[in-house]
């Protein structure tokens, strides 16, 4: 999946330069020169993570941040701030805001990338492009290719999606709501049927390995992926 990244800054050589790169490693950037222009971004559409500016006009990137966390929608949302100040104490003060990461200007562009992959991985694994693996069965994203026990399984790139958001959230129950809001995306509005439609496919999929046990129905609740 391309993740979506939304980068609020000003100036526009900067906002011109990480937007070229967000493309080349294959992310989707979403541009924005003020917080609140950011704010009408995200609510067209949620992104997957944030870059954010700490001085802009206006706003500043560290209200933006804080209004982010305080809201039940955006709370989650990776937030990467990047300042041309390098002071510890502005630092800790990002950090406390509730962003998941710092970077100072300027920065290289291997730098932002690597700051990025790292934030992504740790709240959002299921957007990057490592491999998964649980139980004898392997999904790799780069590849579009899912094993179980060595056998080739083949699925639809919904079924594809799901299993990716399980493999990378197992032993915990998801709502069919909080799957559509995962696995479909946001602003996306499905009938929770479509959900159940999706498992029982992908149940299929997984039989031949006989992974298909590892989706529990939790009457009442969602699903549950796990070995037992
Ligand atoms: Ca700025």
């Amino acid at each position: 999946m391309q993740p979506r990244i939304l980068v609020v800054e000003d100036e526009p050589a900067i906002q011109e330069l990480i937007a070229l790169n967000l493309e080349q490693a294959g992310q989707l950037p979403v541009l924005a020169d003020s917080a609140e222009q950011a704010l009408e971004r995200i609510q067209e559409e949620l992104p997957d993570l944030v870059l954010l500016d700490w001085m802009l006009p206006g706003q500043s990137g560290l209200e933006l941040a804080r209004r982010l966390r305080g809201d039940a929608r955006t709370k989650r949302l990776p937030i990467i701030m990047l300042t041309a100040r390098g002071d510890e104490e502005d630092k800790l003060r990002g950090l406390e805001t509730g962003a998941d990461d710092y970077i100072t200007k300027p920065f290289s562009v291997k730098e932002l990338q690597a700051r990025i992959k790292a934030v992504l991985r740790r709240r959002a694994p299921e957007i990057t492009d490592d491999a998964v693996e649980y139980h004898g069965l392997r999904l790799d994203p780069a590849a579009h290719r899912v094993t179980g026990k060595g056998k080739e399984l083949a699925m639809g790139p919904t079924e594809f999606r799901l299993l990716h958001f399980f493999m990378t959230h197992t032993e915990r129950v998801y709502s069919r709501t909080q799957l559509l809001d995962q696995v479909w995306g946001d602003h996306v509005f499905i009938e929770e049927r479509t959900v159940d439609v999706h498992i029982r496919r992908l149940r299929a999929a997984l039989s031949p390995s006989g992974h298909e046990a590892f989706i529990h129905t939790i009457r009442g609740s969602g699903y549950r992926f796990s070995r037992a």
